[in-house]
């Protein structure tokens, strides 16, 4: 197995998914939202300069990102999934060359706007971002707390319905040309999202395999 890029949308379930391959295949994570957020919560230099640009549901700018990327990587020494990572065609290119010819295989998460919009509202997680529920299709057994760690349940602030709608759009924005460039290296695989947690895991194993 390779390492895997997973492109989609907020909501599409690559959080999900990856803390699945992490706990039942070996995978390393590494997801630049969750990166960032960290930065936020330790209130470094980085994580200042960013907070309201993530507020807004906009895109960090690249060099920034992929600085703290680099920092968390162990190519060597691990398989890995790159979450929200590339986000653009500049990125695409940026971790093909990071990689390096470490072989990778790019997933797409496909799923329809009006139901990513939904899943996002209804997501609530731990503040690590590693356990992640819907109170309507994954309820935790505790209401607004994590069946895994006991922990208290959050709402990211950027899962609220406008901001989410403009992650959205700027998705829709950027994300062509990522998926055209990936098609082209004949690294492109695409997985119907709109499945349950349990069928999205079993395709993306028999693709990834
Ligand atoms: P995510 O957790 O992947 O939904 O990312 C949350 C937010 O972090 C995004 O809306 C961006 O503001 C920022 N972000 C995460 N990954 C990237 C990236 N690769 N490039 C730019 N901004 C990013």
């Amino acid at each position: 197995m390779s390492n895997v890029i997973f492109l989609g949308a907020p909501g599409s379930g690559k959080g999900t998914q990856s803390a699945l391959l992490v706990d039942k295949a070996q995978f390393n994570h590494v997801s630049t939202g969750n990166l960032l957020r960290e930065e936020i919560a330790k209130q470094s230099e980085l994580g200042l300069k960013v907070k309201a640009v993530m507020d807004e549901g906009k895109l960090v700018s690249d060099e920034l990102v992929v600085e703290l990327l680099k920092a968390n990587l162990d190519l060597g020494s691990s398989k890995y999934i790159f979450d929200g990572y590339p986000r653009n065609i500049a990125q695409a290119k940026t971790l093909v060359s990071i990689l390096d010819g470490v072989p990778f295989q790019a997933i797409y998460f496909k799923l329809d706007t009006e139901k990513l919009v939904d899943r996002l509202k209804n997501r609530r997680m731990t503040k690590d971002g590693k356990n992640i529920y819907n109170v309507v299709t994954n309820p935790p057994k505790v209401a607004g707390v994590c069946d895994v760690t006991g922990e208290a349940l959050i709402q990211r602030d950027d899962d609220k319905e406008d901001v989410v709608r403009h992650r959205m759009s700027v998705f829709d924005e950027t994300i062509g040309p990522v998926l055209d460039y990936f098609k082209e290296l004949g690294k492109l695989l695409e997985i119907d999202a709109d499945q349950s947690v349990e069928i999205v895991y079993d395709s993306l194993i028999s693709k990834i395999s």
